[in-house]
């Protein structure tokens, strides 16, 4: 029997559009210059979208390294057979060290113990520790303070067992680039990189930018950029819309699994916060909940797509199921939906659309956190 590659045990699932990826990949690349490279972001299972799977699709479009922000997801690359080159974007404690040296997975370093305890490892076996220096421009969240980097490659450039293979920062408000914030972080990260040069230290690879540095600031490509969002086909604000076409890359589609009339009055799932008004409600149950990414905060809120149209979710959302309504009315009759139907709580459906945007807004959160959350517990399907 051919297999489908739809899940057979659930009928909810993410779809991942192979080909919006790779035009992401290849949007981004053709911002660059030829001897530009492009880090392709792949933390959290890439941002919900499956790291594996990503990871060679970014790779055979043309990425030069992957980042991933702990030790164990470089470690399922490396396992997946990814050869490129993999960085995990802050430190890791000590004891990691040993599984970043049997994976060849490159940690961001700043205390100066960490990088001679990872030297002194990599010394006894046999081998040489590369890393990337953090520079804490303005961020406050990691890195050697821009002041301090020359103390910091002082202390620990003498190890033979370890090498910078790079420099980098991050940007707190890259969506504002004429900003003084993001100029400040800039000057900052460019004088702590002259400074290194200057006294003749090993920068390697230096590299600043994220998804909306990388399309609002080609001035500070530098040596690489390391793209996140935008490769999924979500933009960081709003103001990139105007700036580069990028395709959604992930659709969150369902079944209907039960189809009710429940008797006017009748309440509808956890706390009864929705009631059927009239007799002519339809009732109809998909299996994704909470657990699933579906917040539980949209519960009333939200709406899902059903034949090309919208359809408003009703009560509380459950952790594995929620139900949506069909109203039948006269100026708008519609068939009874069945059990098998397919609904669409992002993505396409005919003309219409919810977009990860739409679902965001709701929330109060950005579309980063919509899409990490499907990624949690869904079956992926590669179409
Ligand atoms: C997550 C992250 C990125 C990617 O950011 P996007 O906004 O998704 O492009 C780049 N660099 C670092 C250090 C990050 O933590």
């Amino acid at each position: 029997m051919a297999q489908s590659k739809y899940p057979d045990t659930r009928w909810a699932w993410v779809e991942i559009d192979q080909a919006a990826l790779r035009r992401n990949v290849r949007a981004f690349k053709a911002l660059l210059k030829p001897r530009q490279r492009m880090c392709c972001v792949v933390k959290a299972d890439a941002y919900g979208h499956g790291a594996v799977p990503c990871a060679r699709i970014m790779l055979s479009s043309g990425a030069d390294m992957l980042a991933v922000a702990t030790v164990n997801e470089g470690v399922e690359l490396r396992e997946a057979g990814i050869k490129a080159p993999i960085l995990v974007l802050s430190e890791p404690p000590t004891t990691a060290i040993d599984t970043l040296l049997e994976h060849n997975v490159m940690p961001s370093v700043y205390d100066p113990d960490f990088a001679l305890a990872y030297g002194e490892r990599a010394v006894q076996l046999g081998c040489v520790g590369k890393y990337h220096m953090a520079i804490e421009t303005g961020m406050n969240r990691i890195g050697v303070h821009y002041t301090d980097v020359l103390e910091f490659r002082r202390a620990i450039d003498f190890h033979r067992g370890i090498q910078c293979d790079g420099v980098f920062t991050h940007f707190a408000t890259a969506d504002e680039p004429d900003g003084w914030d993001f100029q400040l972080q800039l000057k900052r990260f460019n004088e702590a990189v002259a400074a290194m040069m200057d006294a003749g230290y090993d920068c390697g690879t230096v590299h600043c930018d994220n998804t909306p540095a990388t399309i609002f600031a080609p001035q500070t490509h530098c040596d690489m950029v390391r793209v996140g969002i935008g490769l999924y086909g979500l933009h960081p604000c709003e103001l990139s819309r105007s700036r580069i076409t990028l395709d959604p890359v992930m659709s969150v589609r369902a079944r209907i699994t039960r189809c009710a009339h429940p008797a006017m009055g009748e309440g509808v799932s956890y706390g009864f916060t929705y009631r059927v008004p009239r007799a002519t409600v339809q009732v109809c149950t998909i299996p994704i909940g909470y657990a699933d990414g579906l917040s539980r905060t949209l519960s009333n809120r939200m709406e899902v797509l059903f034949r090309g149209e919208r359809a408003r979710q009703v009560g509380n959302i459950c952790m594995d199921q929620c139900m949506f309504v069909l109203q039948q009315t006269p100026l708008h009759p519609i068939a009874d939906a069945e059990p098998g139907e397919l609904v669409t709580i992002v993505g396409r459906d005919g003309d219409a659309e919810i977009t990860m945007d739409e679902m965001a807004r709701l929330r109060g959160t950005i579309n980063y956190e919509v899409a990490c959350g499907f990624g949690m517990r869904l079956e992926k399907v590669y179409v």
